[in-house]
């Protein structure tokens, strides 16, 4: 006897060859979260704890016909994006969006933390005013937000003009993630006035983080899909990465991943 589906969840983004961040964290956060996890690669890095070696983007062809492929048959209740490399990935992955009656999370992925990019330059002003349009939530980490808004944020105290800035370039919501400023990590979800909520967690000692904005990303719309409202499902979603962050084991001579597992 067949047992009932589980809410299906596509994640739109990078393979990373080490396992612990692209569409390999995003795949392992979903089975964990109890969702079923989809995925449409963008691009191929070969990447370990050390950094990212090398990467080669698929034709902007491949990654529509893959979406097709889910979208059409499947179906999808909620959809997560990553890296997208380049210009004319993010214009062909926003016009796919834009078709699609499902929440949208935006990870504006631009720089690994080793500081390899996998976004070119030039993308930035596309992922500004193509895909932030077509996303329910967007979560940018502090380098992003400043990449996208041009405002710097130098403390806690200027996450909210950064997150009021982003909704204004169309998503529905900001998550500002506050996890590079010292002390707690703090992040700012905003969605108007009476929208403004802080998530708050204590900080671990432990460099093996790799993978940490894939894997929230995936946990939000994880929580999405299962009709979580999208403050609640970012709630369910930093209790996930803190635990993640909390057990991330050391693998190979650099940065390990999250514990996806815990
Ligand atoms: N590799 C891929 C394919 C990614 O999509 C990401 C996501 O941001 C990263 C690497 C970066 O991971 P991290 O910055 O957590 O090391």
């Amino acid at each position: 006897m067949a047992s009932t589906a589980p809410p299906r969840v596509l994640t739109v983004a990078g393979s990373d060859s080490g396992g612990g961040a692209g569409i390999q964290a995003d795949l392992k956060a979903m089975l964990a979260l109890g969702v079923h996890g989809m995925s449409v690669i963008t691009a191929v890095t070969a990447q370990n704890s050390l950094g990212v070696q090398g990467y080669w983007e698929l034709p902007a062809e491949a990654v529509r016909a893959q979406f097709r492929s889910v979208v059409d048959d499947i179906g999808v209740q909620a959809v997560k994006t990553g890296m997208l490399a380049s210009v004319e990935l993010v214009e062909t992955v926003a016009e796919l969006l834009a078709g699609v009656d499902a929440p949208v999370v935006v990870d504006p992925v631009g720089v690994s933390k080793h500081g390899d990019a996998l976004l070119v330059a030039e993308a930035v002003a596309t992922v500004r005013e193509k895909l932030l349009p077509v996303a329910t939530l967007a979560t940018p980490n502090l380098h992003e937000v400043t990449q996208l808004t041009g405002l710097a944020v130098e403390d806690e105290s200027q996450m909210l003009d950064a997150a009021k800035a982003l909704v204004d370039l169309g998503p529905r919501w900001a998550l500002v993630k506050g996890g590079h400023l010292p002390g707690e990590a703090a992040d700012l979800l905003y969605g108007g006035p009476d929208e403004v909520h802080w998530f708050r967690a204590p900080r671990y000692d432990n460099r093996h983080t790799h993978g940490t904005g894939c894997t929230l990303a995936s946990a939000i719309a994880a929580g999405l899909a299962k009709g979580e409202p999208l403050p609640l499902a970012v709630a369910s979603a930093k209790e996930y990465i803190t635990g993640a962050i909390a057990g991330g084991f050391a693998l190979g001579a650099g940065i390990g991943p999250v514990d996806h597992a815990w």
